[in-house]
């Protein structure tokens, strides 16, 4: 049967939005020889280096997650895969790769870090700095569920040199957070976040979903003005995707939906959200830093992780599943629980999958990855690479410009409005044709 531009626009099962180029798909145990050569080489100079550590918990699975995460680790567990973590960092910390760089960003990511307790994350950020201090990084990011902080959590992650928070708000409704299967409550949102701002971390960040299972105009407009209420530094709003392997992808299923469109929000009416939240966001005094963020002053409230990755940084990706990058070389850690923690037993790094990228895969990432910001410098380019990207990309600037989604000046390519909404769809005409439709994970 013929998909039509209707069926297009449907929420349907997949991963929709791109995170890194070439795709997951493409990485494999066959490379992890050149995983270890890149461990073992120096960096090349002025490259930065940053640390992610995944914390795998969660008090409840939400029913769109499609991570890596546990919600039945009793203490034990969690003190194994602490011990197991922080050897994974010193083992990296002693790799020629490092070459007496000192870490330039930091994020605890998850899976929810704030579901370890104040004195496992103390335990936990005194042992790693120790290995790999952080007191020079610009940037050291914490993902929090609202709903599991006090206020000496808080203390203990700001003692620790945490500048950024991250709030996984999602939405302000009950009924909404119960049904995607969030464990917060509206209230916890307020609690920590005037906790967050009396303790006074350098930034806050808010997370939103556009488009979770129930929502509508009238209360995703109240989010939104809930939102500016509090004044958060930056505002991150992802649109809803249906990945495979969620509750929802199976709950619809068994349900005999083949059609979970009909119970998600469609593409359009999730971009509408996000336009109608970027629009009163910039009325009220927030900047546009990329497809899915606002800030507050794009010259102040920088997102370092975010940049220095995009930017093709080294960052080791530490924990269960994670992904990282490391000299041209995509690597990605063993996805069970089992392997992780039986590898680090046996101290050895539990990496198992990688990829090499040549020269050319790295710019197409860059430039890619990069266009989520709704900008390129061109100068940027031609000093780094020695390459005017008008013209190597010629073709694919040309289709995009004539279709109305961006525009090619001077000095740079800028995204439309309409078409930074939407700006992960038109990412594969950038792609060689040798990683174009394939299936993202
Ligand atoms: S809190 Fe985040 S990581 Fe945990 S289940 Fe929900 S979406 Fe997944």
């Amino acid at each position: 049967m013929a998909i039509t531009a209707t069926d297009q626009e449907k929420t349907g099962l997949g991963n929709y939005f791109i995170a890194n180029y070439p795709q997951f798909s493409f990485w494999n145990a066959t490379h992890l020889p050149e995983a270890e050569a890149a461990l073992d080489r120096s960096p090349q100079p002025g490259v930065p280096l940053g640390l992610y550590l995944h914390i795998p918990f969660c008090r409840k699975r939400c029913k769109f997650c499609y991570f890596r995460v546990y919600t039945d680790k009793n203490a034990r567990d969690i003190e194994t895969y602490l011990d197991a973590i922080t050897k994974e960092v010193e083992l990296l910390s002693q790799r020629g790769c490092v070459g007496g760089r000192s870490l330039d960003y930091v994020y605890f990511g998850g899976g929810t870090p704030s579901y370890l307790s104040a004195s496992q994350l103390d335990g936990l950020m005194t042992r790693l700095r120790q290995i790999m201090p952080w007191d020079q990084a610009r940037e050291v990011t914490f993902e929090c569920e609202p709903g599991t902080l006090q206020k000496h959590k808080l203390e203990t992650l700001r003692a620790q040199g945490v500048t950024r928070l991250s709030l996984g708000v999602e939405n302000f409704k009950a009924e909404i957070l119960q049904y995607n299967g969030r464990a917060h409550l509206e209230e916890e949102i307020y609690r920590a976040f005037g906790w967050a701002r009396d303790l006074g971390f350098p930034q806050i960040n808010l997370d939103l979903i556009a488009g979770m299972v129930g929502e509508d105009w009238d209360n995703w407009k109240r989010c939104i003005a809930k939102t500016i209420e509090l004044s958060p530094d930056c505002v991150t709003i992802y649109q809803m995707e249906l990945p495979y392997n969620t509750v929802f992808s199976k709950e619809l299923k068994v349900l005999g939906q083949d059609e979970p469109g009909l119970l998600i929000a469609d593409w359009p009416t999730k971009r509408a959200w996000v336009r109608y939240a970027f629009d009163e966001l910039e009325k009220a005094g927030y900047e546009v830093s990329s497809a899915t963020t606002v800030v507050k002053s794009k010259a102040k409230t920088r997102f370092v992780y975010r940049e220095a990755l995009w930017r093709g940084a080294d960052m080791f990706g530490t924990g269960v599943a994670s992904f990282g990058h490391v000299n041209g070389v995509h690597i990605q850690n063993v996805d069970t629980w089992e392997a992780y923690i039986e590898k680090l037993d046996r101290n050895e790094l539990p990496l198992g999958r990688a990829f090499p990228t040549t020269p050319r895969d790295r710019l197409v990432r860059e430039v890619v990855l990069n266009l989520k910001t709704g900008h390129l410098d061109l100068d940027h380019f031609l000093q780094k690479y020695g390459i005017d990207i008008r013209v190597v990309f010629r073709s694919a600037l040309d289709k995009l410009q004539n279709e109305g989604w961006l525009t090619v000046g001077e000095d740079a390519i800028d995204t439309t409005p309409d078409g930074l909404m939407q700006i992960d769809r038109h990412l594969p005409a950038f792609f060689d044709p040798q990683y174009i439709s394939s299936r993202y994970t």
